[in-house]
């Protein structure tokens, strides 16, 4: 079905790129359309943001809303939610949203902040365990293990943040780190004053369970040794990839996938601009997210007074 109206912006992403976006489309007086799968993004999924200014600490669920709230101030800015934009269409003077719901939304500019998704490990039977004691989302998932044994796949930040909050919850928590740990230093010294057994240069190599999760085998990457570990659940915190599959065909990516832009979030496409993690942008954190969305959105207004739109 084909929405009629054309706004002036239509907007791929609910995270903080995409939030701060409408902020100053809506400031700018410009009609805003929001399509977006979920509310708040990665946000929703991180413990404890305690490196946003002015917020020395606030959970993530908790900015999230607050985040939400301010872009829902704004009477000019829609939302749809629960739309995933498969395919963006190039019109010249409007560009469109197509969503795997079958809706699609017309804009005379766009901006894509779709953000990032955890990246799978491509070990044995991990798509059999998906859900099953393997999860992708500490945050989400961490409190059902009270009192049980917990792996955690990943040694950077992500990782290391997810056994420091498991410690408070499981009765055992093993870290497995590729190579050698390197999280953000705050993180390592925390680290040192809790206990988590660390497998460093180890590698996983098959989820063993019958319906559900109850170890996994691992492999020293220097002896070739495999021994098993008992555990009750996997966590995979090994980072992120972009949500740019549908987008390939229009826009152009790197290597890792993400959408190439200007120094202005300009793509190669006139008129259809990105931000946020979806980017090539190499730092990833809520607050670039937010700057970046909202110099987006500024080069929309610039772009659509070009045009003669506005
Ligand atoms: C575990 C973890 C901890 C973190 N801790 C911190 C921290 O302490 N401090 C910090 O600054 N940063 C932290 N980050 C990073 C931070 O969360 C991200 O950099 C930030 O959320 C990126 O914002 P974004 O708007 O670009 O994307 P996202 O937050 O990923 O939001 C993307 C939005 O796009 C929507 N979407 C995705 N695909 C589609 C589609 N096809 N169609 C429609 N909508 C779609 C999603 O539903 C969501 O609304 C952490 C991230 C993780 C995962």
């Amino acid at each position: 079905m084909s929405g009629e109206k054309v706004y002036d912006v239509i907007i791929a992403g609910l995270g903080p790129a995409g939030e701060s976006a409408a902020i100053y489309t809506a400031r700018k007086n410009l009609s805003t359309l929001i399509v977006a799968y979920d509310s708040g993004g990665q946000l929703t999924k991180t413990f404890d943001v305690e490196n946003y200014l002015g917020i020395p600490y606030s959970t993530g669920w908790e900015m999230a809303m607050k985040f939400e709230e301010h872009v829902r101030k704004y009477s000019n800015v829609e939302i749809e939610l629960m739309q995933e934009v498969v395919a963006i269409e190039d019109h010249g003077t409007t560009k469109k949203f197509i969503t795997a719901e079958g809706r699609e939304f017309q804009g005379r500019s766009a901006i894509i902040a779709t953000g990032a998704k955890p990246k799978t490990v491509g070990v044995k039977n991990e798509e059999k365990f998906n859900g099953k004691g393997l999860t992708y989302c500490t945050t989400c998932d961490g409190p059902l293990y009270r009192n049980k044994i917990v792996t955690i796949i990943g040694g950077g930040t992500s990782g290391v943040e997810a056994a420091l909050e498991m410690v408070k919850i499981a009765s055992k928590v093993q870290l497995i780190v590729r190579s050698q740990l390197r999280a953000e230093p705050i993180l390592m010294d925390r680290l040192k004053e809790v206990s988590v057994d660390i497998y460093e240069n180890t590698i996983p190599v098959e989820i063993l369970g019958d319906e559900y999760v109850t170890g996994l085998r691992i492999r020293d990457r220097n002896s070739s040794v495999e021994q098993e570990l008992t555990t009750d659940g996997i966590f995979v915190e090994i980072g992120r990839a972009p949500n740019a599959d549908g987008l390939k065909n229009l826009l152009q990516t790197n290597d890792n996938g993400e959408i190439v832009i200007s120094t202005y979030n300009e793509t190669n496409i006139p008129g259809v601009f990105a931000a946020g993690d979806v980017t090539d942008v190499k730092f990833k954190q809520v607050i670039i997210a937010a700057g970046e969305g909202a110099k987006a959105a500024m080069k929309v207004s610039e772009y659509l007074i070009k045009q003669g739109q506005k």
